[in-house]
């Protein structure tokens, strides 16, 4: 089977690819969104992981606001689709964790979206979606990905667009603890450590 992965670089979507390549054949999916670092990241890893790497450009899109709005992960699935009619690929698949707060991340979401997928596609349908990260959190994640050799080091989670991870930022900080919790030796450079307590960008921490 050949399958399109949504990629970003990241713990999850790394972890993903890495799981999928051992029983076939992927693309690597990444949505520019002006990350100049990040994406050069994704694309060395996806290189060494010796997987075909693509980047689809949306200007004005949703992948272009701030933050994470309503149906941006929906969104960039169905284009997702699109792409994988065009490469000949038969699944796509994204590196969403169980966030039972966001409906986008849950298991019924996931399965009314295929439903709907098989159905636009009539009687024989040729592609379907996958999530199977979707039942796991993401220090989960990182046990799996400890077993299939994720190379850490070459990921990035930071929302920040610099070179070092900020540190900072809620993405770095769910990254430190997720490798603390599961007793894995994290590589990352942050600028500040993500575990000084009163400079978070974010009011609201939580480990997921
Ligand atoms: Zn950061």
């Amino acid at each position: 089977m050949r399958h399109l992965i949504m990629f970003s670089g990241g713990i999850k979507s790394t972890t993903l690819l890495k799981y999928v390549i051992r029983e076939g054949e992927a693309i690597a999916l990444y949505f520019e969104h002006g990350f100049v670092h990040e994406q050069v990241a994704a694309h060395q890893l996806a290189d060494h992981l010796g997987v075909e790497f693509i980047v689809e450009t949306l200007t004005g899109s949703p992948s272009k606001v701030q933050g994470w709005p309503l149906f941006k992960t929906t969104w960039m699935l169905f284009h997702a689709l699109t792409l994988a009619s065009q490469f000949g690929c038969q699944q796509v698949c994204y590196g969403i964790c169980s966030r039972p707060w966001c409906r986008e991340n849950t298991r019924p979401y996931l399965d009314t979206l295929r439903l709907l997928v098989q159905k636009a596609q009539g009687e024989l349908p040729t592609i379907e979606i996958e999530a199977p990260l979707i039942l796991l959190h993401t220090t989960d994640v990182v046990q799996l990905g400890n077993r299939l050799e994720v190379p850490w080091i070459e990921t990035r989670s930071c929302e920040h667009n610099e070179i070092l991870h900020c540190g900072r930022c809620i993405h770095c900080r769910r990254r430190a603890v997720a490798f603390s919790l599961t007793e894995t030796f994290d590589p990352t450079v942050y600028v500040q450590s993500p575990w000084k307590e009163d400079t978070s960008d974010d009011d609201e921490f939580s480990e997921d």
